[in-house]
């Protein structure tokens, strides 16, 4: 009797158990995809560099996919089927904004993305395209056949020469990344405060470094028009630029350009001036060999170098940037 009335008592609470694991098994089928846990972000960036800045605030919280990769050109990007489904199946997009991606209205459109796009540049100040160098203007003064490529774009995309403007940059995708996925926010928010403050760190190395450059040596000229930014905040003048404009599309420099701008190199007493990962280097090559002046080492400009090489973060790069510049022009 003992015996049966512990079979039968084992028998309904293995069928309690029976239910209540599937019951919980039901829930967690129901539970898991509305909530957090277990679903990742998907998240995608433009280039990357703001690809580096977007995975220091992520950490290891989200997936990020980056579009123009290691030295891409972010001017002249051509997407693939690849990265038209990263951006059909994102859930948040990082872009620079201010004309940098030309190619991204048509290519999201064309993916049937729903994803929120944010564009990290909203709230800097931006500068206005071609300022820096003043050379659209006083060429077309001279003389009107040019196509007007000065005027692709309203502003000026490279904000992030600035270490100034990225610390807004990296406030903004904080924003982002915790109104879209509140389970992390701490996270989020932790992962940004640490990295400001090695913004803050690297801005003072950057100062410090310039410093160290007599005022008068102050003074870049290089592939295209990317250095504005870092001409206002760290005191440099852009004697001038190889292709002369904010984007790396416009065709090559005429011969009375190339001339003006070897008689600004010669004027302007610089020792050397700088190609650029981005940009094919036999232009500026022979601008120098005719200004007769070093070629500097290449700066990494629109893009990062591969993972751990010389620029692989956006810090590696400006730390390498402003060490060549300051090194060159020592003369
Ligand atoms: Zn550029």
């Amino acid at each position: 009797m003992a015996g049966s009335i512990g079979r039968t008592g084992s028998g309904l609470i293995g069928r309690v158990t029976g239910i209540v694991a599937l019951i919980a098994v039901l829930l967690s089928g129901l539970v898991q995809p509305a909530g957090a846990q277990g679903e990742r972000l998907r998240v995608v960036a433009t280039n990357s560099i703001t690809g580096d800045l977007v995975n220091n605030v992520v950490g290891d919280r989200a997936d990020v996919v980056v579009l123009v990769g290691a030295n891409g050109d972010s001017h002249t990007f051509e997407p693939t089927p690849a990265d038209v489904d990263a951006l059909a199946s994102a859930d948040l997009i990082f872009e620079n904004g201010l004309g940098l991606e030309i190619w991204l209205d048509d290519v999201y459109e064309a993916s049937g993305s729903s994803a929120q796009r944010v564009v990290v540049t909203d709230g800097i100040t931006p500068l206005p395209a071609g300022e820096a160098t003043g050379q659209g203007e006083a060429e077309h003064e001279e003389g009107e056949e040019h196509e007007g490529e000065e005027h692709e774009g309203e502003y000026d995309p490279h904000v992030w020469f600035d270490v100034a403007n990225v610390t807004l940059i990296v406030t903004a995708i904080e924003s982002a990344l915790v109104a879209a996925d509140a389970a992390n926010a701490a996270t989020y928010s932790a992962n940004a405060a640490a990295y400001q403050t090695r913004l803050d760190e690297l801005d003072a190395f950057v100062i410090a470094q310039v410093e160290a450059l007599p005022a008068e040596r102050r003074r870049l000229v290089t592939s295209h028009d990317t250095f504005a930014y870092f001409a206002s905040r760290y005191g440099f003048e852009i004697v001038g630029t190889a292709l002369p404009s904010v984007t790396t599309e416009s065709g090559d420099p005429s011969a009375s350009e190339i001339a003006a701008l070897v008689d600004q190199i010669v004027a302007s007493g610089v020792p050397a001036i700088f190609p650029e990962n981005v940009s094919n280097e036999d232009l500026l090559t022979q601008i120098a060999s005719e200004a007769d002046v070093v070629v500097g080492p290449a700066l990494y400009t629109d893009a990062l170098s591969e993972p751990g090489g010389e620029a692989g973060t956006y810090i590696d790069l400006i730390t390498y940037d402003v060490t060549a510049i300051v090194t060159a022009l020592q003369g």
